[in-house]
């Protein structure tokens, strides 16, 4: 095996790193803690230092976009938005991507199978170009409606050019070709897998049945298009026409667009077994050191239901529409997986996100509730708060602490429904502490109404006003001691879905079956 030296950039690394100075920090950071992550790298907390002062840059593993994102595919870039809103109000100024896989990925990670994308656009009789632009602008839609801060988006296509110039520059040292294509040899680089913990035999689950490879787990970097077979996203290269392999257009964009060495690389714990390992390969090759290309590894876990991990190969899954359908707000779904730790299985139900959304609703009423008190909010918290209202800045201390313990989003979301269950405390100051621990969960409680969270799914044979209008009848008969007329239309609207919910403590009047 080859040993690789230390490379320039790890120099960066030591010494001579410094937080964000203090008058870059958002109103938040009062007495700031030092921002703690868990890298899997190192299987350990690390505290947060940024290789270029002031800044932080992160690259988060993005959808292959073959197929509608299911609701786990979006825990993991609520995770994303979640380390990015953190970072940011630590004064930090983010450099985000979120790359598009619209091409090279097979149907398993691990090398093997068809072209998603290709397979994707041959079943659905579109081009595998059309099939592309559809689901990005539907992920897209998705990452805007639960509220996830616009990253920058590359599409791997637009990178093909300086995948083929990175390519050759590692080839001599650490490639192979077979008919197949380009084939990168792990044991040129030291220590592979050490991200998965795996030992280089890999498992019968990392076996590419691919002829002539040299380790089981060397993987391609280059696809050549077999004789006498044409593809609908090819390009020409040294190892004939063909595409990229998958792994390859993560190393090229994160260099591209975040230079290399970056702060943070994320994506679900699946990637920590093999994409990552061969990223860092790659990475480790194209530096020719033996540094991973990222300073921290950050994974979340997955959601899960009844059945295991949610996945688009197991045909049956939740998409975010589907919820909306169901008649549940998107952002509800966003406080779901913040109620859970990122680094947990969050296992997904209708009465989970029934609750979550009960819990949202609570935090816009009482958020209204301090609003209304206030002829005008006050753009900041003012600056007499900590000293007048010393709970709330004991509150704001807890959240600051718990967020920045490795995103420690469950407990932040505990202080958050504290200080809205405050009744003695200026509303000034609640709502604008309320609006600064908004910054990080992205919950947008000044923007939410009531109405907005009432559950309302697509399928109801009865809509909002309808239901409002027979309430309202209800009403005059009950005032009009005219109970007969009263529990009829009661049972008109049991018999169409809708329960009626008199007195209930929080405030809903009625609620639709889901
Ligand atoms: P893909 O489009 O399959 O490459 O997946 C996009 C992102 O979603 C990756 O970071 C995956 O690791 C992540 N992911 C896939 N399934 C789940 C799941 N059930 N729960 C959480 N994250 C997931
Ligand atoms: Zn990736």
């Amino acid at each position: 095996m080859t040993r690789l030296t230390s490379c320039r950039s790890r120099q960066l690394y030591r010494g001579g790193l410094t937080l964000a100075p203090a008058s870059r920090k958002g109103a938040l950071m009062t007495d700031t803690p030092p921002l703690m992550l868990f890298n899997s790298l190192t299987r350990s907390l690390e505290p947060f230092r940024p290789l270029h002062a002031g800044e932080a840059r992160v690259y988060t593993c993005g959808p292959t976009v073959y197929a509608y994102q299911h609701i786990g595919n979006m825990r993991a870039y609520v995770f994303a938005d979640t380390l990015g809103r953190t970072l940011s109000v630590h004064g930090y100024k983010l450099s985000h991507v979120i790359n598009i896989t619209d091409v090279g990925h097979l149907t398993s990670d691990a090398d093997a199978g068809d072209d998603k994308m290709e397979k994707a656009a041959a079943a659905a009789g579109k081009t595998a170009w059309d099939i592309a632009a559809y689901y990005q602008a539907d992920f897209e839609s998705d990452l805007a409606r639960l509220n996830i801060r616009k990253p920058q988006h590359p599409r791997a296509t637009d990178y093909v050019p300086q995948m083929i110039e990175w390519a050759r520059s590692i080839e001599a040292k650490h490639c192979y070709r077979l008919d197949s294509g380009l084939y990168f040899d792990t044991a040129t680089v030291p220590d592979y897998g050490r991200l998965a913990r795996a030992s280089t035999d890999g498992g019968e689950s990392r076996i590419d049945p691919v002829p002539g490879k040299r380790n089981p787990v060397d993987f391609a970097i280059w696809r050549t298009t077999p004789a006498g077979e044409t593809r609908q996203m090819e390009w020409d290269s040294p190892w004939g026409r063909g595409a990229p392999g998958w792994h390859l257009e993560c190393s090229v964009m994160s260099a591209a667009l975040l230079g290399h060495p970056f702060d943070i690389h994320t994506g679900g714990i699946d990637h920590r077994e093999v994409h990552h390992p061969c990223e860092i390969a790659q990475n480790q090759a194209h530096g020719d050191c033996d540094h991973s290309g990222a300073g921290i590894w950050m994974h979340n876990n997955f959601l899960i239901d009844r059945r295991g991990k949610m996945s688009k190969s197991s045909g049956e899954f939740l998409r975010l529409q589907t919820l909306v359908d169901r008649g549940f707000h998107p952002l509800a779904y966003r406080l779901m997986c913040l109620s859970a730790h990122y680094r947990s299985e969050l296992e997904f139900s209708w009465e989970g996100l029934l609750a979550a959304q009960t819990r949202l609703k609570r935090m816009v009423m009482a958020h209204a509730k301090s609003l209304d008190q206030l002829r005008e909010p006050p753009a900041q918290i003012p600056g007499d708060c900590w000293e007048r209202e010393g709970v709330t800045r004991a509150l704001v201390e807890r959240f600051v602490s718990a967020v920045s313990n490795d995103l420690n989003t469950a407990d932040a979301l505990t202080v958050l429904d504290e200080l809205l269950a405050l009744k003695r405390t200026a509303p000034e100051c609640v709502v604008t502490a309320a609006h600064e621990m908004d910054r990080v969960l992205g919950l947008n409680l000044g923007r939410l109404s009531r109405t907005d969270l009432r559950v309302r799914p697509k399928s109801a044979t009865i809509d909002a006003e309808a239901i409002e209008a027979r309430l309202a009848e209800r009403r005059e008969a009950r005032v009009a001691k005219d109970f007969a007329r009263s529990d009829t239309l009661r049972d008109e609207l049991i018999a169409a879905g809708v329960e009626v919910m008199d007195g209930d403590p929080l405030g809903w009047d009625w609620r639709v079956d889901i």
